[in-house]
């Protein structure tokens, strides 16, 4: 990493190989990897395709593969008439980019179409190597619902000849490691343990609150995701836990479901109007031990108003000390920015936790950060430091989420967590049903790894409770 925070792009590499630039993400379908990766098998027509035009039919007979090069169709008879094709794929398959995925089609019916080729790729976990002369015998496996792997295998289709070479074929969805993508009864076990209806499963509890404040100014990096998850799964798992939504946009408000429109009692009139945080705080509908502190639109009138305030910086700290709960944790969710609001959240803070989106540009403006971190150590808040790096939105078929991840280990060492949360559409999916992932999707891999992270703050500070408040 370079002093400014930014980073090398990875090399280009070899066949398949992509630079950032050109292809970031990949979750698009690259046409010409379709005609180079995969070799098509007409199938015999099926009763439900429209009748195509009989000339066409004739040109294009059935059985017949396409050149793996070229795309042309092997057995199409020279100079035969009518116009070629140009795209290589014979008339009757279904269009490439005509409808998106998932639309038009049935829920339980996979998408017949191979996945486009990512060749340094690791093949999905579940992936059967075909034999390599013979047509795919096995039927489209059924979609599990409330499963976030639906539709991310690529299912050989019956009368489709798929390039024998697994390593041709990966999944759609972001994998972290193999073993996160297991059967159903792996999933609905993790999800027992995650939903914890026993309460068996308790994470430590530490011996004094820890506040800490999920701050970075960049905003869409996972802070208020983060601040949800790991609040949802630690007081499912035995602690006492308070949110306090700092940000006027209200997203862990509307997260947690908590009411929050103009109004509501809310974190405003505790620092403006030094109204007490029980008074303003709402248990959380459905997870025992869970509260929050919402936020209104009032809010955005705060970093301006509070200059003319008394102690403006401390306004939220005294707030908290003054709470009479017994609270293991209090997260405070901050706004995008580096203002008063998030001063207070400093100042009220023992630890502050980064989320970083292992993406370009993610550690730029760390710096600023930091710094003024560590201004609000040396003139406000001696106990504060930076206690938790956690990687959001790790995307593992990119180079660039890897590059990224060693930069952070390598300059934060090990405040950044073992687990790292990857992109996973259950997690961006569930604040529209006004949850947190962890009681949406609980099988899900978001889930399962906001859990880990938990049990890793959760550990870490049991283990070190002296440090922490030092
Ligand atoms: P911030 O609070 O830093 O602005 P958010 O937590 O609101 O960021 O996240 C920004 C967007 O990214 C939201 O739409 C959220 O649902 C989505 N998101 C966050 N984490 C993930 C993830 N692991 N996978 C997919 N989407 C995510
Ligand atoms: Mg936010």
């Amino acid at each position: 990493m370079h002093d400014d925070g930014s980073y090398d792009e990875p090399p280009v590499t070899g066949p398949g190989g992509r630079s950032s630039a050109a292809d970031p993400v990949s979750r698009e379908t690259d046409q010409q990897g379709w005609s180079r990766g995969a070799e098509f098998r007409d199938p015999a027509p099926r009763p439900a395709d429209p009748d195509p035009d009989p000339v066409v039919r004739q040109d294009v007979p059935s059985g017949g593969g396409l050149h793996p090069v070229s795309g042309v169709p092997a057995n199409l008879p020279p100079g035969a008439g009518g116009p070629q094709p140009t795209s290589g794929v014979p008339a009757n398959l279904p269009p490439l980019r005509e409808a998106p995925e998932s639309a038009a089609r049935p829920a339980n019916v996979a998408d017949p179409r191979p996945v486009p080729v990512q060749r340094n790729a690791a093949p999905p976990a579940r992936f059967e190597p075909l034999p390599a002369s013979g047509v795919a015998q096995q039927s489209a496996p059924q979609a599990v619902p409330g499963s976030d792997a639906v539709a991310a295998d690529t299912p050989p289709v019956d009368g489709y000849e798929l390039d024998a070479n697994p390593s041709t074929y990966v999944s759609r969805e972001t994998p972290t490691r193999e073993e996160d993508d297991p059967p159903l009864a792996m999933e609905a076990m993790r999800a027992v343990h995650i939903l914890n209806p026993s309460g068996e499963v308790t994470m430590p509890r530490p011996e004094r609150t820890r506040v800490m404040c999920v701050a970075n100014q960049k905003g869409g990096v996972g802070k208020t995701t983060t601040t949800v998850n790991l609040a949802v799964a630690l007081a499912l798992h035995g602690n006492r836990v308070l949110v306090v939504d700092l940000d006027p946009q209200g997203n862990a408000s509307t997260g947690l479901n908590v009411p929050h429109h103009t109004g509501v009692p809310d974190v405003y009139d505790c620092l403006i109007d030094s109204v007490p945080l029980e008074e303003v705080a709402q248990a959380v509908e459905g997870i025992p031990n869970l509260w929050c502190v919402p936020a209104t639109i009032d809010l955005a009138g705060a970093e301006i108003e509070l200059v003319s305030v008394v102690a403006r910086e401390s306004r939220l700290a005294r707030a908290i000390a003054a709470y009479p709960g017994q609270f293991d944790y209090v997260f405070i969710d901050c706004p995008p920015s580096l203002g008063l609001l998030t001063v207070n959240a400093l100042v009220a803070a023992q630890e502050v936790l980064i989320p970083i989106q292992c993406e370009y540009y993610a550690l730029e403006g760390l710096n600023q950060l930091i710094n003024n971190i560590n201004l609000v150590r040396q003139h406000l808040n001696p106990k504060l430091e930076v206690s938790t790096i956690l990687l959001t939105m790790y995307d593992r078929r990119t180079r660039l989420a890897d590059a990224v991840e060693q930069d952070v280990r390598n300059h934060f060492g090990d405040k950044v967590l073992q687990a790292v949360i990857p992109r996973n559409v259950r997690v961006s999916e569930a604040p529209s049903y006004g949850q947190s992932v962890m009681t949406y999707d609980p099988g899900s891999r978001g889930a399962t790894s906001y859990f880990e992270a938990a049990q890793e703050i959760a550990d870490r500070g049991a283990k070190e409770p002296v440090s922490r408040n030092a």
